[in-house]
């Protein structure tokens, strides 16, 4: 067959092409279900609380908040607003009332430190029209900017009344004289991610509304043509992050696209997750592989008829190791299992699991998705390699990000004059065209399928006064992926501990980027040019095991 070709080195999808939309916008492409065709149905349900908004209602409430925004916050096209949000059912609204406007969404953990988001925000060289996050973060917010800043509510049962929550309130509830929605092309940025890409430190990827239209139709209508359990009847639990390109692009706008419900819980927590998959009656739910070995954990303990409305689990964003997988396969035997991968720099666009009667090979991620091309390159000498052989794997198509925002010579070196997206991740397909990523040439540290950069911490652990040099790198960890470690090398006479340097670490970044384990060493493995070889680093930790 067609799917490689050996001439080229191209790998080709095994799927059909899909047509994607040459002149609608994102918004009409995914409010066309929410504002036609719904029958009542919910779109998005507070797991907690029970609060939800039906797909009837879904359509007018983005209007009308992207009216109040653009009356009471003055935000048009092309403005910058912030979302430092835990998930929340109103996350997808003002993210859909903000594309609406045509402004650019910057969503950010709301966990990072203060001087973590003024970076971020520093690199996109962008004047910041509006901020929305939790209550605890807006002084934070308010203390370095004139940046108005709105809360929202986490809790909204006890929250939603108080008056710190007023202008959130008045937005969802207010009336406004309706706004126009302004022209919006293709190529107009949409949101700007948070990645460190394959070296240094992190940057923004811009992604435009086009490449989330591919991403909605190329990974989630895609596959509700093929499975046909993916209807709007589905019931999908939102566990993974919004601010995440993965939970952006599958819970706030490619389900909604589909008329699924999406169950939104605000964080994971095991014992309230088996509650509330019984609860809503949760069909699909895509995991990261620490939640994998939660559920198959929580298998051993379960009576009944627990979990039963579970059809289908997909893990992604990290490597998921054969183990967990085979564990949860055995605990779920009538569960499809399956795993997917992308990156934020292809909008989550990459491959797809494909459970067939003929294969179910679930330590693969997948098939590569409609419309993409990958190639395999042998990362000393440049060679293409075919089936079965590994190398770097290259990306191309329509979910590559336009650039890494003010930063030409990282786009450079990510996205090459062909288009192809290095990833920095190793892997090969096999002889049916399934992909497997088997390790990664690039320094990012994935914990809990979060990324970490490990020379953003690097850059705050040398400011330490008896710290000479450092170097991070990530550790194997049974439940988390990945932890960082720091190699420290301490100036003469320092009598630094490892506990000192965790506890300076700890207080300066988001929790999730800690430093767990210190490595005091006389020097670091570096090479001629100076760059630090965190290859050599990682094995030393190995040979440790
Ligand atoms: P992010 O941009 O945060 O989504 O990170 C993307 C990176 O996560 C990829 O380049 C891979 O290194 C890793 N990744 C994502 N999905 C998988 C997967 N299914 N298996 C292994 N690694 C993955």
């Amino acid at each position: 067959s067609q799917w490689y070709l050996p001439e080229t080195g191209i790998y080709h999808s095994k799927h059909p092409s899909v047509n994607l939309p040459a002149n609608d916008s994102l918004l009409d492409v995914v409010s066309f279900i929410f504002s036609h065709k719904h029958n009542g149905r919910t779109a998005l349900v507070d797991s907690l609380s029970g609060y939800s908004i039906s797909y009837p209602q879904l359509f007018p409430l983005v209007q009308s908040v992207a009216s109040g925004l653009r009356h009471h916050f003055g935000i048009s096209q092309g403005d910058a607003v912030l979302l430092l949000l835990p998930n929340s059912i109103y996350l997808p609204v003002i993210f859909l009332a903000l594309l609406y406007l045509g402004a650019i969404v910057i969503p950010m953990n709301p966990l990072l430190s203060v001087s973590e988001i003024k970076k971020q925000v520093t690199l996109c060289k962008t004047k910041i029209s509006l901020a929305f996050t939790i209550y605890e973060n807006v002084d934070k917010l308010r203390s370095w900017g004139t940046t108005p800043v709105i809360a929202v509510p986490e809790n909204l049962i006890n929250d939603f009344k108080e008056g710190r929550f007023s202008d959130f309130h008045k937005l969802i509830t207010g009336k406004f004289d309706l706004v126009e929605r302004p022209v919006i092309r293709q190529q107009d940025t949409a949101a700007i991610l948070n990645s460190s890409g394959t070296t240094g430190a992190s940057k923004g990827a811009v992604l435009t509304h086009g490449n989330f239209i591919a991403a909605v139709e190329l990974f989630v209508r895609f596959e509700a043509s093929q499975y046909e359990y993916l209807s709007s009847e589905a019931v999908f639990l939102a566990v993974l992050p919004m601010f995440h390109i993965y939970g952006l692009s599958l819970f706030t706008l490619g389900l909604l696209s589909l008329g699924a419900s999406v169950v939104v819980m605000r964080r994971f927590e095991a014992s309230e997750m088996l509650k509330v998959i019984d609860k809503y009656g949760v069909t699909h739910f895509p995991v990261v592989p620490p939640i994998l070995m939660a559920l198959t954990k929580a298998a051993k303990g379960l009576c009944g008829n627990s979990l039963k409305s579970l059809k289908q689990v997909s893990s992604g964003a990290a490597p998921a190791n054969s183990k967990i997988i085979e564990d949860f396969v055995g605990a779920f035997p009538h569960v499809d299992f399956i795993q997917g991968y992308g990156m934020t720099e292809s909008t989550a666009v990459g491959t797809r699991g494909f459970n067939t009667k003929k294969f179910s090979k679930y330590f693969s991620v997948g098939l590569l998705a409609p419309n993409m091309q990958a190639k395999v390159v042998d990362w000393v000498n440049g060679c293409f390699l075919p089936p079965g052989s590994t190398g770097e794997l290259w990306l191309r198509g329509p979910g590559t990000m336009k650039e890494y925002i003010n930063n030409a010579d990282a786009t450079m070196s990510t996205i090459d004059k062909e288009g192809w997206l290095h990833t920095g991740d190793i892997a090969y397909f096999d002889e049916d065209g399934y992909l497997y990523i088997v390790d990664r040439l690039k320094e990012v540290i994935k914990y809990n399928g979060y990324q970490i950069s490990p020379a953003d911490l690097e850059t705050v652990l040398i400011c330490h006064p008896e710290i000479l040099d450092v170097a991070v790198t990530g550790a194997m960890d049974r439940v988390l992926g990945e932890i960082p470690v720091a190699f420290v090398v301490r100036r003469d006479g320092s009598t630094l501990t490892e506990a000192a340097v965790i506890d300076y670490i700890a207080q300066r970044v988001a929790p999730y980027k800690k430093v767990r384990r210190v490595v005091f060493t006389k020097s670091i493995p570096k090479s001629a040019a100076g760059k630090v070889l965190r290859r050599e680093l990682r094995k030393f930790l190995t040979s440790k095991l």
